[in-house]
């Protein structure tokens, strides 16, 4: 049973797409459609058009967020952007060791702890990404893979500090590739994480953590996903970027 505490949310991930004009476009449909939204809205943009967005976003409810960002607060890292400076530019979220960020940039498992630590500081709503390869899977090490990065992504705080933590559970095998998790595999991944939750901080925290989906989310298939006990809500990638995501957002739980 969902606690109170878990407002489905839905987020879309945009990538590293849209010129500032089509931005603009995609924010505005977003926003016409958050009064009908089924939970919470959430849209994590480039950093270019983080401040132009956030004009659009201003009253609406959708919350805006950053794709990554560095631990440290400042200093000599081209090419970064800080926590803080995602703070300062309106965003409230940030997206945290998402699985391209793993594989074609090299971000860690403690990398992702500090970055924790940084976006927690700067006021921040993290959303952790978790989520194990095909070989993985097919060599039966999900739940080995799971269990390590919930449990060194989110160690070290006290239980006050992550109650905005949100984990998303993205399935490697499934982020762009169109094979979506059946909602059966997604629910099994999602209440194995909310047991390594339990572990870490009890059952209040446990019950108390959103888990998003996230892996070719669609508008047909987001209403099985959502009808999930544990599933409390979904990150969506190449959705998120046509109309099929007002759709998604209204999501109709079964
Ligand atoms: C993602 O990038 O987080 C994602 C889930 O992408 P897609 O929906 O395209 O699979």
């Amino acid at each position: 049973m969902a606690s109170n505490l878990r407002r489905p949310l839905l987020a879309g991930n945009w990538k590293m797409n849209l010129t500032l004009a089509q931005s603009v476009e995609l924010a505005k449909l977003v926003a016409g459609g958050a009064n009908s939204a089924s939970g919470e809205v959430a849209v994590f943009v480039p950093a270019t058009a983080i401040t132009v967005v956030g004009e659009i976003l201003k009253g609406t409810g959708v919350r805006l967020g950053a794709q990554n960002g560095h631990f440290e607060a400042s200093g000599a890292y081209t090419g970064e952007i800080s926590m803080p400076m995602i703070a300062d530019a309106g965003c409230a979220m940030v997206l945290i060791g998402h699985s391209e960020r793993r594989k074609l940039f090299g971000d860690t498992d403690a990398w992702i702890n500090k970055k924790l630590g940084a976006a927690l500081k700067a006021g921040l709503t993290p959303v952790v990404c978790v989520g194990e390869t095909l070989e993985e899977r097919e060599s039966q090490k999900t739940w080995r893979v799971l269990e390590t990065q919930v449990a060194e992504g989110l160690k070290g705080f006290a239980p006050a500090d992550l109650a905005k933590v949100v984990i998303a559970y993205e399935p490697v095998w499934a982020i762009g590739t169109g094979k979506t998790a059946t909602p059966a595999q997604a629910q099994e991944a999602h209440l194995f994480i909310r047991a390594q939750l339990k572990k870490i901080h009890g059952d209040g925290f446990a019950a108390g953590t959103r888990i998003l989906y996230g892996g070719s989310v669609t508008a047909e298939n987001v209403d099985s996903l959502m009808a999930q006990a544990d599933v409390d809500g979904a990150l969506v990638g190449g959705a998120s970027l046509k109309k099929d995501f007002l759709r998604i957002m209204g999501f109709q739980k079964a």
